[in-house]
């Protein structure tokens, strides 16, 4: 099975010029047009624009049935199809939408149907009016300020990467655009999925109390008792073989779509827990299986003849309507039987429970999850086109303790969808939201469009929601998906597993403390934050505080156990009262700190000590903890399996050829020629790289590698990415070898004993880039330019070292060009910039750039300046070179022509001409601040006609 990689797309990219003005200092510049009569929805589409325009600007925007010739139109739903009437809206299927704005006639929000249009309203007032709602209500929700607001100009078509999507339900839901348990102006929308949504319908579709005194034999016969339920309760079950019953059953159903006839789903699982009849007709439909199968198969082929049979009824009168089954506990395995289909009326809902929840779907290594839910959902996909799924992103948050699955969610929700995963739910966060509320904020993005980048949806979310704390909440939430990740754990969420055994590998006293420390930081710079960022940062800090005295008294009564004979019952009795009187008071504490701090607390989890079972199990079993095994520790060896990554332990791969992406991926990283060895990484975006993927190292990271790393390489490969942005990479040298990569080295530090070669090998299509905005690197040589192609250095800020010289183009007929903005670079020996017929070389020197020679090399940069080879200002400056012999270095730095600064003058000619005008209205246009101009301000110039016209200048 080849591994998904969360995608690479962009939540919130930059948008396009010209801007168009919403609100400007004038007052409201653009208007909403619907049609006359427009549906609620899409009225409701138009006021909730209205709405937000306001809360950022306090100005609302007007609704109008037609355009005006004062306000830039924003047409929305049937006014907006109407007008772009050669788009294709069938393309967008039911769900989705087009947002344009045309830059000239106005903007266009509509979708195929009216709620494809609401979802267009909010992807609007989230991508660009940027707003955010990161959790239910006010605390949730992010409103910039600001006394105007534009738009860029864009062209956008969304389409959900699944069809049904419940995540949470209400106000929020519909903002993230799920389709289920929401509604507008209190109608229901969206999926109509019967009866408040239930997975476990049995008894509700046949309620006992209805029934059962007719039909007793409908019921489950429990050790030779027909069983009375109560109506719709756990742990009573139907007779499932009964014809009549199943008959009554499909009538049941028929009935409900005669009554409804719009109903999309209908669910048909049996109740939870047992209560599973044992008569011999029911019986006899279960398969004979393997003992480590057959609890969770011990019921599946009787149900799924069961269901079959009533769908079969069912799809008499009703083909199209889709009855969804559930795969869960004892049947959630496929039958055996070589035979078995799934009638095409039948959608399976899987529930990725009772298997691993700390490891991503397929991960190799993670026996259980692979056996107990991989393979079986794979097997289900074959079988059906209407596969769902339903998650527990909160169920380990029931504990009151963090729970953190975005590691696995980024890979699991693209995953779902790569294998045809038709709906997706999770369990709701609710009011554990600070525990396990940005695991669904994630996956609700991820299911409208699996393709987002789940690292800048972080991000985004890390800036906007904490204000001035977000490093230091950054540093909360990363330390967290280490702990999840480092603990190699598996994970069940159910009952006490988690909390009582396997918590105690990932709430380690070294992570605690880092979470707290963590969540003070962000407490102290809070204090000169809103309350709204002090309330949110409160959130956090509780959950910590409460996790910290969870796991102290899980350590306070696991330790009378210490040494006592587990087979000795007087002693483990003698154990147990003392944790009994050891719990007790702590788990008063915690329960008076859950009602104080407004947790709604998990008792169970309060009173372990009261459960002798899961007490002597603390201290006498240990979690499933995996072991990562190199699985591919020869040539070849794939290196993007996170499992094979931010490991305690890393392989020796001495000799052996190691390769960032494996099997059907682009080969990025490849230590061609030796070995890599890798120390305390911490790896971000290397984990999840998408083809053409690339290595990222991140403060407080190290990767050293013995011999070369390199870009492409053998087998050619092109696209890699190696970025630098703190910590350090160490090693001997950097080569790319064919096109399109790129080294960015930003922060941190890059300690070779060898060279960076851009373009070891490559042809005459070939370029690569290397661009440095900080930190320090220091090597024996750079070569720009090794072979054919175009070879470009850009470089703003940081150092240099080089010990021996900077070689720009090195191979006849090649391009190579640095352009130094800023920063210093340092050689001991030599500058080469070979420029003749045959080579073109060239640099650019801007600003406070430094080039530092250790030699005499005045000739050589005068004759560079003479041949063209080096400027400064793109040839509008000076460039002075100065000996100095006392330290024997050679000096070169520039000056703009006219030897200073002229403010506006930004192509450093000295003069202000329609170029600096250009650039200047370019940095305006990508800038919120503008509107300090007081040229636009006094209004003697018409924004629009100038932004057009500057436009001109800068083509
Ligand atoms: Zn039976
Ligand atoms: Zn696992």
């Amino acid at each position: 099975m080849s591994t998904v990689l969360a995608g690479n797309v962009d939540p919130y990219p930059d948008s396009a010029l010209p801007v168009h003005w919403l609100v400007d200092t004038q007052g409201a510049r653009a208007a909403i047009i619907v049609n006359p009569g427009c549906s609620e929805i899409e009225s409701y589409a138009a006021q909730e624009i209205s709405d937000y325009v306001e809360k950022i600007t306090g100005l609302s925007l007007l609704i109008l049935t037609a355009p005006d010739q004062d306000y830039y139109p924003i047409y929305v739903g049937q006014a907006a199809k109407s007008r772009l009437s050669s788009f294709d809206w069938a393309s967008l299927d039911d769900e989705g939408f087009l947002l344009k704005n045309s830059g000239v006639y106005g903007i266009y929000i509509a979708g195929n149907e009216d709620l494809a249009t609401l979802y267009g309203a909010y992807h609007f007032i989230e991508k660009h009016l940027g707003v955010r709602w990161f959790m239910p209500d006010e605390i949730g929700e992010v409103v910039p300020q600001s006394s105007t607001l534009k738009v860029g100009t864009f062209e956008e078509v969304e389409k959900p990467s699944f069809k049904v999507r419940w995540i949470e339900s209400g106000d929020w839901a519909l903002k993230q655009k799920m389709n289920v348990a929401v509604s507008v102006d209190y109608q229901t929308v969206g999926v109509n999925w019967w009866r408040t949504r239930s997975f476990h319908t049995h008894l509700l579709l046949i309620p006992p109390s209805v029934y059962y005194d007719d039909h007793p034999e409908w019921f489950a016969l429990i050790n030779g008792v027909r069983v009375k339920p109560e109506d719709g309760k756990s742990g009573g079950q139907l007779c499932v073989s009964n014809p009549q019953l199943i008959q009554e059953v499909a009538n049941n159903i028929i009935d409900i779509f005669d009554e409804d006839p719009s109903l999309d789903i209908i669910h048909l699982s049996p109740m939870d827990g047992g209560g599973f009849c044992q008569c011999a007709n029911c019986t006899a439909l279960d398969e004979d299986l393997p003992e480590d199968e057959a609890w969770h198969g011990q019921y599946s082929n009787r149900l799924a003849v069961f269901h079959r049979q009533v769908a079969d009824l069912v799809a008499q009168q009703y083909p199209d309507k889709v009855i969804l089954t559930g795969a869960y506990a004892h049947y959630i395995r496929v039958p055996k039987d070589p035979n078995f289909t799934v009638a095409s009326n039948i959608g399976v809902e899987v529930c990725h429970t009772y298997s691993c929840n700390n490891h991503r779907i397929g991960l190799p290594s993670c026996q259980r999850n692979r056996t107990m839910f991989t393979e079986e959902l794979l097997h289900w996909s074959e079988l059906t086109d209407h596969l769902f799924i339903y998650e527990y992103y909160n169920k380990g948050a029931w504990g009151n303790l963090p729970w953190w699955q975005i590691h696995v969610i980024r890979h699991d929700i693209p995953y779902f969808q790569s294998i045809g995963v038709e709906g997706f739910y999770t369990q709701r966060a609710g009011t554990r939201w600070p525990c396990c509320g940005l695991n669904h904020y994630i996956a609700a993005k991820l299911i409208w469009n699996s393709e987002l980048d789940v690292d800048l949806l972080l991000e985004d979310f890390y800036e906007k929601f904490y204000g001035n704390a977000s490093p230091a909440m950054k540093n909360y939430y990363e330390r967290l998906d280490r702990a999840f990740r480092e603990a190699h754990v598996c994970l069940s969420p159910f009952g006490l597993e988690w909390t009582t055994f396997a918590a105690r590998h990932i709430f380690t006293p070294e992570v605690v403390s880092d979470l707290e420390t963590a969540v003070t930081d962000a407490e102290t710079i809070a204090q000169s934050e809103s309350t709204l960022i002090q309330q949110r940062v409160a959130l956090i800090r509780t959950r910590v505080e409460l996790t910290k005295q969870f796991m102290n008294y899980l350590e306070v009564i696991r330790s009378p156990f210490d040494g006592v004979d587990l087979s000795d019952s007087n002693a483990v009795d003698t154990a147990y009262q003392q944790a009994v009187a050891l719990g007790e008071p702590l788990s008063g504490d915690m329960l008076d700190y859950c009602a104080l701090n407004d947790i709604s607390p998990y008792v169970r989890n309060l009173t372990a000590h009261e459960n002798i079972n899961y007490i002597v199990k603390l201290n006498g079993e240990t979690p499933n903890i995996i072991d990562y095994v190199w699985e591919a520790a020869g040539d070849g060896f794939s290196w993007h399996d996170e499992g094979n990554w931010n490991l305690g332990t890393y392989p020796d791969t001495q000799n052996t050829n190691a390769t960032i992406a494996g099997d059907g991926y682009q080969t990025v990283v490849n230590a061609a020629t030796g070995s890599i060895s890798l120390n305390d990484l911490y790896v971000s975006n290397g984990l999840y790289a998408p083809c053409g993927g690339s290595l990222d190292i991140q403060t407080g990271g190290a990767v050293e590698f013995l011999n070369a790393l390199s870009l492409g390489g053998s087998p050619a490969a092109d696209n890699g990415t190696l970025s630098v942005n703190g910590g350090t990479l160490s090693g001997t040298e950097i080569k790319t070898y064919g096109t399109g990569h790129e080294l960015n080295f930003n922060d941190g530090t890059v300690n070779l004993t060898g060279r960076i070669v851009m373009g070891a090998e490559g042809d005459a299509n070939s370029v690569t880039q290397l661009n440095i905005t900080g930190g320090n690197i220091n090597a024996t040589h750079i070569n720009l330019g090794q072979s054919a192609g175009t070879h470009n250095m850009h470089m703003t800020g940081g150092t240099v070292n080089l010990t021996t010289n900077l070689n720009i183009s090195n191979a006849p007929g090649n391009t190579a060009h640095v352009q130094f903005d800023g920063g210093t670079i340092s050689m001991d020996n030599r500058l080469w910039i070979n420029r003749t017929s045959e080579y073109h070389g060239s640099m650019d020197m801007r600003g406070n750039a430094t080039l530092i020679i250790g030699e005499d090399w005045v000739d050589n940069i005068n004759a560079w300046i003479g041949n063209g080879g080096l400027t400064a200002y793109g040839g509008n400056g000076t460039i002075s070179a100065s000996y100095d012999s006392g330290s024997d270095q050679t000096t070169v730095t520039v000056s703009s022509r006219c030897g200073y600064d002229i403010p506006g003058d930004l192509n450093g000619d000295c003069l202000l001409g329609k170029g600096d005008l250009a650039v200047l209205v370019n940095s305006w246009l990508s800038e919120d601040d503008y509107v300090d101009s007081q040229l636009f301000e006094d209004g003697w110039v018409d924004f629009y006609d100038f932004a057009a016209l500057a436009e001109t200048f800068v083509q």
